[in-house]
This record gives C-alpha cells, sequence and structure tokens, in this order.
C-alpha cells in the first residue's frame, strides 16, 4: 500500500517539505512530498508501523513557523519505491495555500550572524527555513523563489548546496542567500551618493552623532535616530511634521527593553516571538529616552531587532533608536528605492538601505497586553497574512472593505478569514491605490474570486465606493456598530446574540445620525438597537474631530440648557469662535447629530484644559486617559432615560450628567486628575446600567466591548470590573484590534451568516 497524504494549513515557505523529507528517513519510507496550490503532498510507503510512526510524528514535531490546518489520507496501489524525493512544485488547480507572515531571525541563524567562523558572519540578509521575509516578498503563488523579489539574485554553489541538501536548516529554504550571491546593504546620502565605509557601521556612526536615517526593513522604511538624543529626535519630530504622536523604539535585546519599560511574561512572548510587534510598556521614569520621543505618555511602544540588519545596527549602538514609519504625517510608508529617495530626503540625512524589493508595503504590528492576554492596536507585519479560522463555513466567497480609518480589508473563504495588513486612512490616493493592489494581491494570492462584498453604510467612504464599483457581485451594507460588535464575537469564536456595547469615533446609523456611543442586542445577523449616548450636533462636521473645544461647545449648551457657566476657561480660551460654532451648531448647519462616545471624551478633555486641538487621531481621549489618577475609585452617576429596552424607542445615557458633574466637581476645586478619573468611571457605570436594563428585558448575560474607545485601558479596566460584579460575562478583543482596523472582519463575519442563513430560508 502506498499512503497519499495532503497537508493544508501554513505549510509552504516553513521548512514543511524538508521537515517531511527527513522524516521519511527516519522512518526508512519511500516516496515523495511536494507544494501545490492547495498546500503539501506526500506520497509514502514503507511498513505499516512506520506509516503510522510517520504520521503522528508529522504532527507533533512540525516547523516552528508551521500551522497545521487540516490532513487528509488515501491509499493507491504500492510501487515499491524505497527512495523518498522532493517534488517539483505543481502550478495550477485551486489555490487554498496558506502564505506564512514575515518571521524574526531564528536563534539558529543569530548564532551564525555573529560567528567569525561563519560564512554568513555579519551578514544583513541571512534567514533559514524557519526565519526571515515571507510575505512582504511574494508576489505570487505557488511559494518558490521564482515567484519572490529574490527571483533577481541567483544562488552561489555553496548556497544552492544547502538549498539541495534535505539535512541542511536551509533545504529549500526560498530566500535563501550569502555575501556571495545575495542582496546588499547600502548606505547613501541624502542627495542618493554613496557613501564609503561598510554600511552598517557607519550608519551607527551616523545616527550616534544625531543624524537621521531612512533604513530599509521588510516591510518598508523606517525613519530612526538615537533614542536618547534629544536635537535628533526633535529634527525627526519637525521635519516629519509630526508634533506629538509617540514614536516606536527599538531595544537591542530584552535586558535594553527591561530598561525602558515594566515587561511581564506576556509582554516577554509578545517581545520576543517571530511576529515581533511593537509592545506598549509601561514605561519607566528613568527611561533612557529623549523627552521628545512620546512626550506625557505613560507607555513606550518597544520591539526587538527582526531582521539580522537591525540586529547589526543595534549591537553597533549604546542605547535604544526610534524606528518610525518612514512617511511625510499621514502618507503611507515607502517602500521602493526610488520612491523612498524623493518623499523622504527633506526628512533623512541619508539612507540604509539594499536590492532586495520589497513586495507588499506592511507596517509594523502594534500590540499591548490586557490583563495576561493580547489586546492588538494594529494587526500587521508578522501576522499577516496568517488566517483566522472561524466556527462557519462560507457559502460562497466575501469581500469584506472596511471602514476608512484604519483600513484594513479582508477575504473570508471555506473556514478561513484573511485580514489584510493595515492600509492606514483611505484619504488620498496613495494609500486609496495600496488599497486596491492589496485587494487584487489578496484576491490573486488565496485564488479568491468574492461573491458577495460587505461594506460600511457611509456613502462617502473610499472603501464603499470601492465596493459599489466591483461590479457583478451582490453588495451588502453593514452598519458600522455592528460590524464592531460582529468583529468582537469573531474574534472570540462566538454567534451571540449578546448585549454589544460598541463606543467608538464616528459611523453612520440607520437613521442617518452619526452613531459611536451604542448598546445593541445583536448576533452576527442582525442587530436592535437598544440605547445610545444622548446625541449632540457635531458643530462644523470634521472639523469637530480635530478641534475637541467644539465638543465642549456643544456638550456645554446641552447639559446647561443653553446657559453653562460663563467663567469656564474652556470658552475664555475660545472666546473667538465660541458664539459662532454655537449658532451653526443649534441650526444644526453642517453640524449633524452625533451620540458618538469618542466625542464625548473629546468635549471633556477639552473642558479640563486637557486639549482644545489634536494633530493626531484619538490624541485628547489619549491624554484625558494619561492625566486621570487611577487611584481615584468614585464615578459620576449618569441617568438612562427614556422606553424601556423591549420599546420602540432606545433608552437614552444622559451624558450631560457627566458633563455637569465634571464642570460643577471642577468648579469646587477637584484636581483634574481626579475629575478625569470620575469621568472615566462615571462612563463605566453607564455602560453597566445599560447592559443591566438590556438584561433585565432580553435575559442575556453576555456583554461584548467593542470600539475604538475601549483603546482606552483605564475605561476598560472600570467597565469590566463593572460589569464581573454584576455576573456579565464579558467578550474583548484579542485576535484584531477594537479600533476599525478590526471593523472588516466583523463586516465578513456578518455577510457569511447573512448569506448562510438567506439560503435556510430558501
Ligand atoms: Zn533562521
Ligand atoms: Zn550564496
Ligand atoms: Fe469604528
Amino acid at each position: 500500500m502506498r499512503t497519499r497524504i495532503r497537508v493544508e494549513g501554513v505549510v509552504q515557505g516553513v521548512g514543511f517539505r524538508p521537515f517531511v523529507h527527513a522524516l521519511a528517513n527516519r522512518y526508512r519510507l519511500g516516496g515523495l512530498v511536494g507544494n501545490d496550490t492547495g498546500g503539501v503532498f506526500i506520497e509514502i510507503e514503507g511498513a505499516v508501523a512506520d506509516v503510522r510512526a510517520f504520521r503522528s510524528a508529522l504532527h507533533r514535531e512540525a516547523p516552528p513557523l508551521a500551522v497545521i490546518e487540516r490532513v487528509t489520507a488515501d491509499s493507491v496501489p504500492a510501487r515499491g519505491e524505497t527512495r523518498f524525493v522532493i517534488a517539483p512544485s505543481a502550478p495550477g488547480g485551486e489555490r487554498q495555500t496558506l502564505i506564512a507572515p514575515d518571521s524574526a531571525t531564528c536563534a539558529d541563524c543569530l548564532r551564525e550572524l555573529f560567528d567569525p567562523a561563519d560564512r554568513r558572519y555579519r551578514y544583513p540578509f541571512l534567514n533559514c527555513t524557519n526565519c526571515g521575509p515571507r510575505f512582504t516578498i511574494i508576489r505570487d503563488v505557488p511559494y518558490d523563489r521564482p515567484m519572490t523579489t529574490m527571483a533577481d539574485f541567483r544562488m552561489c554553489a555553496d548556497c544552492a548546496r544547502e538549498y539541495h541538501d534535505p539535512a541542511d536548516r536551509r533545504f529549500h529554504a526560498q530566500p535563501v542567500c550569502c555575501p556571495a550571491c545575495g542582496p546588499a546593504p547600502r548606505l547613501v546620502a541624502a542627495d542618493s551618493s554613496p557613501v564609503v565605509g561598510d554600511p552598517v557601521d557607519t550608519a551607527a556612526e551616523l545616527l550616534a552623532d544625531g543624524a537621521v536615517l531612512a533604513i530599509k526593513g521588510l516591510g518598508g522604511f523606517h525613519l530612526a535616530v538615537d533614542a536618547a538624543h534629544d536635537g535628533a529626535v526633535t529634527a525627526l519630530r519637525s521635519r516629519k511634521h509630526r508634533a506629538d504622536k509617540p514614536f516606536a523604539l527599538m531595544a537591542r535585546d530584552l535586558e535594553a527593553a527591561h530598561r525602558l519599560g515594566e515587561i511581564g511574561p506576556a509582554e516577554e512572548r509578545l517581545l520576543t516571538g517571530a511576529a515581533r510587534p511593537i509592545v506598549m510598556l509601561r514605561r519607566r521614569p528613568e527611561a533612557p529616552v529623549a523627552a521628545g520621543v512620546a512626550p506625557g505618555n505613560h507607555f513606550l511602544g518597544v520591539m526587538l531587532p527582526y531582521t539580522p540588519l537591525h540586529h547589526l545596527l543595534l549591537d553597533r549602538l549604546a542605547g535604544p533608536i526610534v524606528l518610525t514609519s518612514g512617511n511625510v504625517s499621514d502618507e503611507p510608508i515607502s517602500y521602493v528605492d526610488a520612491e523612498a529617495y524623493l518623499r523622504l530626503a527633506s526628512i533623512a540625512d541619508g539612507f540604509l538601505t539594499h536590492d532586495r524589493a520589497i513586495h507588499i508595503r506592511t507596517d509594523d504590528s502594534v500590540t499591548r497586553v490586557w490583563r495576561a492576554r493580547e489586546y492588538p492596536i494594529r494587526r500587521s507585519r508578522g501576522y499577516v497574512p496568517r488566517p483566522l479560522p472561524v466556527d462557519w463555513t462560507f457559502r460562497r466567497p466575501v469581500l469584506a472593505c472596511g471602514a476608512e480609518l484604519k483600513n484594513t480589508f479582508c477575504l473570508g473563504k471555506g473556514r478561513y478569514v484573511f485580514v489584510s495588513h493595515h492600509i492606514g486612512d483611505l484619504e488620498n490616493y496613495e494609500t486609496y491605490r495600496s488599497y486596491t493592489e492589496g485587494i487584487t494581491h489578496f484576491t490573486r494570492m488565496f485564488d479568491v474570486a468574492p461573491a458577495l462584498v460587505a461594506h460600511d453604510l457611509h456613502p462617502e467612504y473610499l472603501s464603499t465606493k470601492y465596493a459599489k464599483e466591483v461590479g457583478g457581485v451582490e453588495l451588502l451594507g453593514v452598519q458600522h456598530h455592528h460590524a464592531h460588535i460582529a468583529s468582537c464575537l469573531a474574534d472570540n469564536g462566538e454567534a451571540g446574540p449578546v448585549i454589544g456595547i460598541a463606543f467608538d469615533g464616528l459611523g453612520l446609523g440607520t437613521d442617518g445620525t452619526i452613531w459611536g456611543g451604542e448598546f445593541l442586542v445583536a448576533d452576527l445577523t442582525g442587530f436592535t438597537r437598544h440605547g445610545h449616548l444622548a446625541p449632540v450636533p457635531l458643530p462644523g462636521g470634521t472639523a469637530a474631530i480635530t478641534q475637541p473645544w467644539r465638543m465642549a461647545a456643544a456638550h456645554l449648551d446641552a447639559a446647561f440648557d443653553g446657559a453653562p457657566p460663563a467663567d469656564l476657561a474652556v470658552i475664555r480660551r475660545n472666546a473667538a469662535q465660541w458664539d459662532t460654532v454655537l449658532s451653526v451648531a443649534r441650526a444644526g448647519v453642517n453640524s449633524p447629530l452625533t451620540s458618538s462616545a469618542g466625542r464625548l471624551f473629546d468635549a471633556v478633555a477639552a473642558v479640563l484644559g486637557v486639549r482644545d486641538r489634536i494633530n493626531y487621531e484619538g490624541q485628547a481621549a489619549v491624554e484625558l486617559e494619561q492625566v486621570a489618577d487611577r487611584a481615584s475609585m468614585r464615578g459620576y452617576p449618569v441617568r438612562l432615560t427614556g422606553t424601556a429596552a423591549s420599546g420602540v424607542e432606545p433608552f437614552v445615557v444622559e451624558a450631560g450628567d457627566l458633563v455637569r458633574a465634571v464642570v460643577e466637581d471642577r468648579a469646587a476645586g477637584t484636581p483634574v486628575p481626579t475629575v478625569a478619573a470620575r469621568f472615566h468611571r462615571g462612563v463605566a457605570g453607564a455602560v453597566a446600567a445599560g447592559a443591566d436594563r438590556i438584561r433585565e428585558v432580553t435575559g442575556l448575560d453576555t456583554v461584548a466591548l467593542s470600539g475604538g474607545v475601549f483603546q482606552n485601558l483605564l475605561l476598560l479596566d472600570a467597565t469590566a470590573d463593572l460589569l464581573g460584579e454584576r455576573g456579565f460575562r464579558v467578550l474583548t478583543h484579542h485576535r484584531v484590534p477594537t479600533n476599525d482596523g478590526g471593523l472588516s472582519l466583523g463586516q465578513a463575519a456578518v455577510a457569511g451568516a447573512v448569506d448562510a442563513s438567506r439560503r435556510r430560508c430558501l
């Protein structure tokens, strides 16, 4: 008998064939192994016990980067083969292969990198089957060297020997290379003229001297400076037009990271894992970084080196470096050399680059730990395109287009969702282009021809417009906050119904107003709006997003029935425009109503003098959280008014109670940190009260928390505590972000569920 085995999952580009080859030799089996567009196929023949042992070891000992999703087997007549070979890749057929994410340099490669006797000593591009670039260099499937940006490099005899030796760690490692045959680093000045000397060593010297360098990484260019160098950090901020938004740091190793922030076991796992995200660490007061790195922030975003180039560079430096995306203000990061030279010439004093092309622009991932579990902020490099398994089967392939800000899209097929890398804010041509190209690339890589396309209800989002231009597909509009709750459900492998609380920036509601402080009862197929924050005008529309003082005007007007105390500092600071903005808001001119929780946080931040104008998204709320005194345990009371949850009208959470309490408490001389904390706890109390109200009517006792406002850990802690005390089961995000970066997963989940339920009805 000859056994034919098919293995599906992340099994290409992760050393699976050499692993199978070694295993077959161990058990003296004849046959073959190969890649095709469906995954890995194996044929073995030998003694029955050996075949059995092989099959069990296949699971038990699989390579570190492999994820086996499914193994199927059947029998065919024996051919009497005793030799085991690796078959050439078979093109064509349906593509189901899963592609591995980019992966940090492994321990074996790291040893070689710093071993003077090794032929790859200090070679910035060494890699093996267990590590190295993947997603960012793959042009097409099946994953083989000619389909990657390594196609241009011809392997030397030594590399070819390793590549063809089943006993070697680099057996069939597609990006394998060495100083003799692979990419080379290059240091060029701002005018693109070459700089003499060892590129990495010279770059380190320049950084130590305070230079700003553009450095080509896995998914794009970073801008780097010595993190302890005040002048360099200040120069980077002003040249990049980035006023306050924190910079990420790269520390040379775990020990250096410990000097920057507090690291628990979960943070350590994330910092040292193969994905190497930026991990938010509670900052140590004595952290050796310039004040301008993360002004006024209690957290530092820290990552460890993930390419050999990073390891070599950090090895030559005394301390951590700032490593921030290589772009000007809100543009997407540069990833093509020629274009980087143009766009970054006014920022960088030099470029540390190389001649291996990046095929897909991919930002660093950002994550944090909440209650010992991962709570992602941006899921991108190192995570993508690893599929998220789901608990249902898509009847038809789905494309979910995502929202406008922090956009990701995703594809749903079979039992998987492929959430894209972070695309960014769809507000300029360059970002939109990487969005459309990204969708084309994903549909090709995963062989998905979407039949159902899910999109946000907002007609002006570029993602919505894209959906409407696809043509020949069925469209499904998914309400923004329903998508948030569905995302949280899918993230947790649940289908609902649940009490879904979506506290968010802005998202178009089904009644034409702008929602964002929503109490829903939702499952994957639908939702009912049971309650919401009291709506106020959004004075001047989008102007209110960047000018929190406008939200203060709207909320004060509502809370004090048009007559807030005239001596408030926020009114005095903005006296020149205050009355105009108020009259515009009252008249409803370019001032749609919104129940947004994010805008309520903005209003209170302005009332407390924390921030009137922002220069990055969410800044006012971030700073309000930072300023709050966590030790203060009391929260302001909030009333719920309106019809009971079973009625036609949703209940209203009287946000004005909070705004009045903030003003009065402050007038009584209570310090800002205490007031900020009491406000946070007041909002948490309102969430719990709303959940109680819905439980009374529906009997549901699971609450899903989603939306960008829940990036606020003080609010999340307080809310989860209160809900827990009341006996609710609380669902939060762990695999995709709670912000709009996780929205496409929710849209895909809704599309899959709606499609399935419709077909059941037919
Ligand atoms: Zn390696
Ligand atoms: Zn070589
Ligand atoms: Fe949102």
